[in-house]
């Protein structure tokens, strides 16, 4: 009986001790979650915070990586207006009108005119306006250029001309009749990247040279030919050019484009050739 009675004791304090051992573990387990949510919920939007701005990070990372085409593409509708073969006699009337507009353009101009010692002063004002004036050859002679293969020296001469007379020192050339098919020479392209030159053809071609009697249809043509966001027209230092210049560059207001000049430093490939290593 005793023995049953303290046997029921041993029991009922097992059974205490186990109930208090279940108490605890559960006080102690609310305890420790309580503690864990404490210690943790206030560090968690931190930790969120963190995590964004290392993504931002990357994100800002690729961004400045990106830079460069985004900042064409935010540039929307541009248009560079060229001409070739100066300087001559018109080089002022086109810079006049240029003025009158506050827009910059992009001469392309040849050795053999820019050794006219009475032409130089034009050269001068059009780099004082921010204008840029790149090589177009000293002869402008297709068989000594092309199949002679002078294409580099020759450029190489003019430019060399026209630090003399500006103290620029451009590295844009546009090939006389355009790089296709003068420049498949694979010898000239060689040369051409060794001196870093970089080459520019043109988007739209005005063919304001054989018009002399017809400047309207210059206008019709640039029309019908521009297209796309990055416009890079084709013109010269022609009388029937300069007669519809202001009816030009009214129709690239009219739809949306601003004018730019070419810069070194900001050069995209516009070459027929396809060839984005110039
Ligand atoms: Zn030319």
């Amino acid at each position: 009986m005793n023995a049953s009675r303290e046997g029921r004791k041993t029991k009922d304090r097992k059974i205490s001790t186990k109930k208090l051992i279940i108490g605890l573990g559960i006080s102690i387990l609310s305890l420790m979650i309580i503690y864990f949510f404490m210690g943790i919920l206030p560090s968690t939007p931190e930790k969120v915070v963190a995590e964004k701005s290392k993504k931002q990070a990357i994100v800002k990372k690729k961004d400045e990586m990106q830079e460069y085409p985004s900042k064409e593409k935010s540039k929307g509708k541009v248009v560079f207006l060229t001409f070739d073969d100066g300087p001559s006699e018109l080089t002022g009337k086109f810079l006049d009108v240029l003025k009158e507009h506050n827009i910059k353009a992009t001469f392309f101009m040849q050795g053999s005119n820019l050794q006219k010692s009475n032409l130089q002063k034009y050269v001068k004002r059009a780099i004082s306006e921010g204008h840029y004036i790149g090589a177009h050859s000293m002869t402008h002679d297709y068989s000594k250029l092309y199949e002679k293969k002078k294409f580099v020296p020759e450029m190489k001469e003019t430019l060399a001309l026209i630090h003399e007379i500006t103290g620029t020192s451009p590295h844009l050339v546009r090939p006389p009749y355009g790089s296709m098919p003068g420049l498949k020479n694979k010898k000239i392209r060689k040369q051409i990247i060794k001196e870093e030159l970089k080459i520019w053809d043109w988007t739209i071609e005005s063919e304001d040279w054989s018009l002399p009697n017809n400047p309207k249809q210059i206008i019709k043509n640039i029309k019908k030919r521009t297209t796309i966001d990055t416009e890079v027209v084709l013109m010269h230092e022609k009388p029937q050019t300069l007669k519809v210049l202001p009816k030009i560059i009214a129709f690239f207001q009219e739809k949306g484009y601003k004018f730019e000049v070419y810069q070194d430093d900001a050069h995209f490939s516009c070459n027929f050739l396809n060839d984005k290593n110039m």
